[in-house]
């Protein structure tokens, strides 16, 4: 059993959280008060190579492995969990199943863009009726001749009006069930689509959520990605990937809890001592280190299991359950530690704690992951 990274998983960490450091931190805080999102920073994260990581190079991405890309995404997340999102949507959302399920041709359309950074993806799954039981799609697509007519409204959908790339589901044939769901490949500009409400927000706040509105919107058939009838399929084997992406955001909110925690328990000093000298202090940062850790480990096995050609999908909803639920714990723990501090927006705390709340919905809610993790350990797998 080797627990070590190699050269190149410790290079790219290294490479990430420097650029977090210097250059996402000292903006984060503006950004996310005014809610602008952080174009800039996705610019330069595309320049270097992060937001196609797991595409070949030859197809414009990184060439690395899963295990790098979580590497990647706690880092940033730990600095800014609004640009841990956009990331990894476009990574895992919307390069994933172009990669998988595209033809040549639809890789170099589009997935090529939006791995080598010059534009960004996003995945249409979620509507007003179809959260969790994502099977209840009233999108339509209708065939006429050569084309598909789609109508219907997603909602929530991340990086929405940012993006230039979208994965859309659509239910053809409703009498056949999931059986009826069909996956397209939508452009910003094609006739008929439009963007709804943008979403305001309780946290990560300078990312986007938007309605995608398609009104009679009609798209060459060649934008079919994958077959027809294979859209659940293709949004489960997809949210599987997108579950250690936010798995790993998850983690790097709940490493910045601990930073931050640290930091002020060995400054501020109460009955004349520092704070992390107190007991309840240090239990309090003794459980969060611990269940970090416990997490990471969940979090690059899922990885790793991809990586390696094994199943992976109860490995990563074991992994999105126990980070999300421990970067909740942990930032609550990180402004109990904080006092009254933690509770006032000069510590960025009180947005670890805003951010970490939405690791435990998107993506499949916790529920969910534990429908999945059930239904896999009660048919033995
Ligand atoms: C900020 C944000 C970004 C998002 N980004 C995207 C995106 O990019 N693309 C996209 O397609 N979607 C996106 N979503 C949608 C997100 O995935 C859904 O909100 C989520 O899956 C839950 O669906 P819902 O909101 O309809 O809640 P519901 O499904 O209505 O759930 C309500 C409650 O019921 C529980 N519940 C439902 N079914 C069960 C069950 N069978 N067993 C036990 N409990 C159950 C849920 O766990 C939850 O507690 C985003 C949402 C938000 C808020």
């Amino acid at each position: 059993m080797d627990f070590a990274l190699s050269k190149e998983q410790l290079m790219i960490q290294q490479m990430v959280r420097e650029f977090a450091q210097n250059e996402i931190e000292p903006i984060v805080a503006e950004y996310e008060a005014e809610g602008r999102f952080p174009e800039e920073i996705i610019k330069r994260l595309g320049e270097i190579g992060i937001l196609g990581m797991t595409v070949p190079k030859e197809l414009g991405g990184g060439g690395c492995d899963t295990v790098s890309y979580t590497l990647a995404i706690e880092e940033i997340s730990r600095a800014c969990a609004s640009t841990g999102i956009a990331v990894s949507v476009n990574n895992s959302l919307a390069c994933f199943p172009l990669l998988t399920f595209g033809t040549d041709e639809q890789k170099a359309e589009f997935l090529t863009p939006i791995a080598n950074g010059s534009s960004l993806g996003a995945f249409g799954l979620t509507e007003p009726s179809a959260g969790s039981d994502a099977a209840m799609q009233q999108t339509v697509a209708v065939k006429d001749g050569d084309d598909y007519v789609i109508n219907g409204i997603k909602h929530f959908i991340t990086n929405a009006t940012v993006a230039e790339v979208y994965i859309v589901f659509a239910m053809e044939d409703k009498s056949k069930g999931t059986r009826g769901i069909t996956t397209f490949i939508l452009k910003k500009g094609d006739p008929g689509f439009t963007f709804g409400t943008i979403e305001d927000k309780l946290g990560i706040r300078a990312s986007i959520q938007a309605e995608l509105v398609f009104e009679n919107c009609r798209i060459p058939a060649s934008r079919m990605l994958g077959q027809s009838g294979k859209g659940f399929k293709i949004a489960m084997m997809t949210l599987d990937v997108g579950r250690i992406g936010v798995a790993s955001q998850a983690l790097g909110i709940a490493q910045a809890s601990l930073d931050r925690s640290i930091q002020f328990a060995n400054e501020r000093e109460q009955f004349g001592k520092p704070i992390g000298r107190l007991g309840a202090i240090q239990e309090a940062v003794a459980n969060m280190a611990t269940d970090i850790e416990a997490a990471r480990m969940l979090v690059r096995y899922a990885a790793w299991c991809k990586d390696s050609g094994k199943p992976f999908s109860k490995e990563a909803a074991m992994a999105k359950l126990f980070a999300s639920e421990m970067a909740m714990a942990s930032a609550t723990k990180a402004i109990q530690i904080h006092g009254g501090y933690g509770y006032i927006k000069d510590y960025p705390v009180e947005r670890y704690f805003r951010d970490a709340k939405i690791t435990e919905i998107y993506e499949g809610t916790s529920e969910i992951q534990r429908l999945v993790i059930a239904l896999n350990v009660l048919s033995g797998k």
